[in-house]
């Protein structure tokens, strides 16, 4: 593990970055509270530090301090050093922030368990972290395709059209479902209509920009959110969109499946919400259906 050590005390150093060396970790040696701060308070600063408590310029009760300020969801594992044995000096350093304390002279064996215990904190705290992501992941995607799930397309829609109200920018919302998807599934199966709604996803994401939003509303219906955008551009886009699935067939277990797929789009007018968006989208897409499919509608007004 890469642990920091802020010692002025150049013996006390040597020895603590040699026993830390030995039992295997890498050491970052600062020698001051200010050098220790300045490697802490960036993004990838080592997860474990042992900090003495009396230094020049910047004290060890500070420097966790000062950590204990930073907004971060994965804090490090702060150990005081201290020549001090007084209870009051403990309490206080514990009370600024810090997580365990080791008395001067140190026993190596200890140092060795102590860091051991910091390690293990450290490694539940990121494992719980690596589940919460993944649980926000699992509870705003879906699962299939992995493009945002129904609630957040639907979350984000509302979000974008709050943010128009205020800064109009140009905002449209399509409905983009696959044509005669029953068919797919009739004549190659399910798990091949599965391997095509993957590949649909892939494809109209990697046609949209970093800031559009793609999401799955349901069965083969997508939700495309484009904000900055202009009626002229939103035609330029599904239409390459259109040709970017009508001219290469899917690649599937069963070979090559050709698809096509119809759009409704909504340009935001002011005073319109998520409900009237969506509507005047699926109108839209009815309407791209009912005149022969592979085709984009813009909603009129
Ligand atoms: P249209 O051109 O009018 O949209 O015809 P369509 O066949 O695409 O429309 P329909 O609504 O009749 O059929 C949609 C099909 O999508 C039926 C359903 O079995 C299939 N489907 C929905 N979700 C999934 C899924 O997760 N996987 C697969 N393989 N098929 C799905
Ligand atoms: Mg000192
Ligand atoms: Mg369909
Ligand atoms: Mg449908």
């Amino acid at each position: 593990m890469r642990i920091l050590i802020a010692e002025d005390d150049v013996t006390s150093r040597v020895v603590l970055a040699e026993m830390l060396r030995k039992i295997g970790h890498d050491v970052i040696e600062t020698v001051n509270g200010a050098a220790a701060w300045e490697v802490l308070k960036h993004p990838d600063a080592p997860a474990l530090a042992i900090l003495d408590w009396m230094m020049p310029e910047l004290d060890g009760l500070e420097v966790v301090r000062r950590v204990r300020s930073l907004p971060t969801d994965q804090p490090p594992y702060l150990i005081m050093l201290t020549a001090k044995g007084a209870k009051a000096d403990i309490v206080s350093g514990l009370d600024g922030g810090a997580d365990d304390y080791l008395a001067k002279p140190f026993d190596p064996g200890e140092l060795g368990a102590r860091i051991e215990v910091g390690r293990r904190l450290v490694e539940m705290q990121s494992k719980f972290l690596a589940a919460r992501d993944a649980l926000a992941h699992e509870a705003t995607h879906d699962p299939l395709t992995g493009v945002l799930n129904r609630r957040a397309i639907l979350d984000a829609l509302a979000r974008q059209l709050s943010r128009e109200q205020r800064h109009p920018e140009g905002l449209a919302v399509g409905i983009c479902d696959i044509d005669h998807f029953k068919l797919v599934n009739d004549t190659y199966g399910h798990t091949v209509g599965d391997e095509v709604l993957c590949r649909f996803a892939r494809t109209l994401e990697s046609n949209l920009r970093p800031y559009d939003f793609l999401g799955r509303f349901g069965g083969e219906e997508f939700v495309v959110i484009t904000p900055r955008i202009q009626e002229l551009d939103v035609r330029t886009l599904y239409q390459r969109l259109l040709s970017a699935i009508s001219e290469r067939p899917v690649p599937t277990k069963a070979g090559q499946v050709p698809i096509t797929f119809s759009a409704g789009v909504k340009l935001w007018n002011a005073g319109e919400d998520v409900d009237a968006m969506l509507m005047a989208a699926d109108t839209a897409l009815y309407r791209a259906k009912h005149e022969g499919r592979n085709r984009v509608c813009l909603a009129e007004g």
